[in-house]
């Protein structure tokens, strides 16, 4: 089983959600923070967030490939109890540019990016701050908004302005300067920390470092006799919310085609036969970071309970007082609000034991 983004917060999601409806309050939505890749460009940003999503569709590769900021919307079709059947899970995307028209190959989207990409920014490596809006519609996502951007260059290539630099910085700040934007700062493994863009700008947009996680990738192309120990334990550079290395597919891997799985076994693989990670199994792999970040989305659905209950607790009152209204009818109304509160003051209690680990696999019954 890999985990995926979302996969142990999506069951908690869904519940808040069945008591919202019950409630009859319409559509509450739980607001989520975005998540966003920086970094220098290849340094593997498309490719974690890719393993993420644990999906093939976005444009890898050696040259500048992200050159328009690609917001991906995810979001979650109306739940089937065995959507999991062979054949019955229907996932597709949509591009706004496009709308109506349905992706199912996940092919055929990173074709579009690529040529929707050359369409507005030309085929010289120029780039444009102008969104590509990407939504991916599956039952089995959390409704999270994830962007990849262009890496940051130095040197102007191909199209590229004199000032290629400070636009893409620009361009990365007014993404990542918003307090509800988790910061992935995404470092190759094979450069030295202290030279890394990715920490400099993610130092500029959150200087407490509290939404801002450290990604080491390329662990698998490091000068030989060299580790990223040191990197990972953050003594090289401390992080409040620490590092994960990865080891994502090589150039080559694209090349064949290598499949996620595929991909995910041998980055397990890798691990397992380097001793020296053995005692940082929790600060390595791309599961490790689908899991810090789903215990990081689950603090924050904690953050904001205490509003959900107030607004429950509202709506009870109201009801009520709609009861006394009508002379004696029956509790039942009331009676059931005082049940989904309880229910959520018991999920809330849950939420919390899920984030300090102690309750692995939450029921949701
Ligand atoms: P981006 O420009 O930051 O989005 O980087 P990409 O995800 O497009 O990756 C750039 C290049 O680096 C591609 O050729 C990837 O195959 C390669 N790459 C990324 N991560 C790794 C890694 O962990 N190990 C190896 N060997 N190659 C990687
Ligand atoms: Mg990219």
């Amino acid at each position: 089983q890999i985990a995926f983004l979302g996969q142990s917060v999506i069951p908690l999601v869904n519940k808040l959600q069945d008591i919202f409806a019950q409630l009859g309050t319409g559509a509450a939505s739980i607001d989520l923070p975005q998540v966003a890749v920086v970094g220098s460009q290849s340094s593997g940003k498309s490719s974690v967030l890719e393993a993420l999503v644990g999906r093939d569709f976005l444009p890898r590769g050696q040259d500048i490939c992200t050159r328009r900021p690609l917001v991906l919307q995810l979001v979650q079709t109306v739940r089937r109890e065995h959507a999991d059947r062979a054949g019955d899970v229907a996932e597709w995307g949509e591009f706004l540019h496009l709308p109506g028209r349905r992706f199912t190959d996940f092919g055929a989207i990173r074709k579009e990016i690529q040529a929707e990409t050359d369409r507005e920014s030309g085929v010289n490596r120029g780039i444009s701050e102008k969104q590509i809006r990407l939504k991916i519609f599956s039952p089995n996502v959390l409704n999270i908004t994830l962007v990849d951007l262009p890496g940051i260059t130095k040197v102007p290539t191909g199209d590229q302005p004199t000032d290629i630099e400070a636009r893409i910085r620009t361009m990365v700040l007014s993404y990542i300067k918003h307090s509800t934007c988790l910061i992935l700062a995404v470092s190759p493994a094979n450069a030295d920390l202290s030279n890394s863009d990715a920490l400099q700008i993610a130092r500029i947009a959150d200087p407490d470092g509290s939404r801002t996680i450290g990604v080491i990738t390329k662990l698998d192309i490091m000068d030989r006799g060299t580790d990223a120990r040191n990197i990972l334990l953050g003594s090289v550079v401390p992080l409040k919310l620490g590092y994960i290395g990865v080891v994502n597919r090589s150039q080559e891997d694209i090349n064949s085609n290598k499949s996620i799985r595929d991909a995910v076994s041998y980055e397990e693989q890798f691990f397992r036969s380097r001793p020296v990670y053995h005692s940082l199994a929790d600060r390595c792999g791309i599961q490790q970071l689908a899991l810090k970040l789903n215990a990081i989305l689950v603090k924050h659905i904690q953050s904001i309970l205490p509003d959900l209950r107030a607004r429950i607790n509202a709506q009870i009152v109201t009801l009520q007082k709609e009861l006394v209204g009508y002379g004696e009818v029956t509790e039942s109304k009331s009676g059931q609000g005082a049940l989904l509160l309880n229910i959520l003051t018991r999920y809330s209690k849950s939420f919390g034991e899920t984030v300090d680990g102690k309750n692995e696999n939450m029921s949701t019954h």
